[in-house]
């Protein structure tokens, strides 16, 4: 079939593919733990609630600018302020269909066809398709030194004449590493000198543990007028568990927000109101949930950690943030692929490969479920792993058989 280049180049995501098994399963009812998951499980904040129902009830749910309504920027000056102590204007925001928009929207505003974007590897899943879409070029950086955590020198050694972004994400999913103050600075200060653009993913910057502060990109910046090339990217999915909503945003200069906003008004136009005033309640609403979310997840990981360092040969960097945990399981298997198929098929606990965010050998398990998910989901793979393992494994009542050694 005569399908476009692009369309050719691009897989699908394997977190979405992984929601889909997992759906799947649970509907023939098989006792399926996901380990895999991308969102948090808490209620959403009342306030998102009562603001989508108070707009709906109104009767009219209309299109909305482009890029963004204005109650839901004012709601974004506030944040930038509060965390990023930044007072921009309107202008300098985009509201999008989640932050993935806002990434992409980003990228086709910035990038040629050709020209490099670079990211630390481990990454998320979606830049190399994303910059693949708009027929760019994406460049991983793995650190040398063997650590989740990168250094100026590993994007440094990779910035070649097509070099047009670097994307950073700290708190980073996958491997829940926040990255060093230092390491930010010397990233800001960097693509400043070499006038390149830098996307600061920050969707994870309050999921934080260990008494860590957040880290403010532009502290380091030097360039804070209309010629800063620094764009910071948030949203509502994971800070608020609010991932359905779809609303995540960009801060920028005026003119790559302006040109952003021409991309997203062709392409979806602005996102659906209803959504837009839910993220105006969560953004202006108690934050507290925020907080224990916060609190649960720290509590979560080091439950997982715990039970990680009952498996011999698995090796476990300990996460500053997020909901994911990066173990290298290549002790069992070295093909991540192969290891994840496995233990859906045998013990049903669904993990994510680590070759999809760049790392073979890993896999990537998230702690955002149940106490008891976790437990069980790594007592699961412990008994299909460790070769001492009993014969037999009771899931409910039923009995599952080691048939493999
Ligand atoms: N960046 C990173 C690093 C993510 O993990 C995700 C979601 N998995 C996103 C961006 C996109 O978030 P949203 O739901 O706001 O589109």
């Amino acid at each position: 079939m005569s399908l476009s280049l692009i369309a050719k180049s691009i897989k699908p995501s394997p977190t979405l593919a992984l929601n889909e098994k997992f759906a799947i399963l649970k509907e023939k009812g098989d006792p399926v733990i996901h380990l895999g998951g991308g969102e948090p499980k808490t209620r959403i904040p009342m306030e998102a609630i009562m603001a989508t129902v108070s707009h709906v009830n109104t009767g009219e749910v209309r299109y909305a600018p482009a890029d963004g309504i204005p109650a839901l920027k004012q709601a974004i000056i506030r944040y930038t302020e509060e965390y990023y102590d930044r007072k921009v204007t309107p202008q300098h925001i985009i509201a999008s269909g989640g932050a993935k928009q806002a990434i992409m929207v980003a990228l086709q505003a910035i990038l040629n066809p050709q020209e490099e974007v670079i990211f630390p590897a481990p990454y998320w899943v979606s830049y190399p398709d994303m910059a693949r879409l708009i027929g760019a070029i994406p460049v991983s950086a793995l650190p040398e030194d063997g650590t989740f955590y990168p250094r100026l020198k590993d994007i440094e050694d990779r910035l070649g004449s097509y070099t047009k972004a670097v994307i950073i994400n700290s708190p980073n999913n996958p491997t829940g590493a926040m990255y060093s103050e230092e390491f930010i600075s010397d990233v800001v200060q960097f693509c400043e000198k070499k006038d390149i653009w830098l996307i600061m993913d920050d969707i994870y910057h309050r999921l934080i543990f260990d008494g860590k502060k957040i880290i403010n990109p532009f502290k380091f910046a030097k360039k804070v007028d209309e010629n800063s090339k620094l764009i910071v990217i948030n949203g509502v999915s994971k800070q608020y568990a609010m991932t359905g909503f779809r609303i995540g945003w960009a801060v920028g200069n005026k003119k790559v927000i302006e040109a952003m906003s021409n991309i997203q008004g062709h392409q979806t136009s602005g996102p659906s109101v209803l959504l837009q005033k839910a993220a105006v309640g969560a953004i202006n609403g108690i934050q507290s949930s925020v907080e224990s979310l916060r609190v649960t997840l720290e509590n979560n990981r080091n439950v997982m950690i715990d039970l990680l360092h009952s498996f011999e040969g698995v090796k476990v960097t300990k996460p500053d943030g997020t909901f994911y945990c990066f173990a290298d399981f290549s002790v069992y298997n070295k093909n991540s692929n192969q290891l994840s198929a496995f233990l859906i098929d045998k013990v049903q606990v669904l993990t994510v490969p680590g070759a999809e965010f760049g790392l073979e050998g890993y896999l990537r398990l998230s702690y955002c479920g149940t106490i008891k998910d976790i437990q069980e989901g790594i007592e699961r793979m412990k008994w299909a792993l460790d070769p001492n393992s009993p014969n037999e494994l009771y899931i409910g009542d039923r009995k599952l058989v080691r048939d493999w050694s």
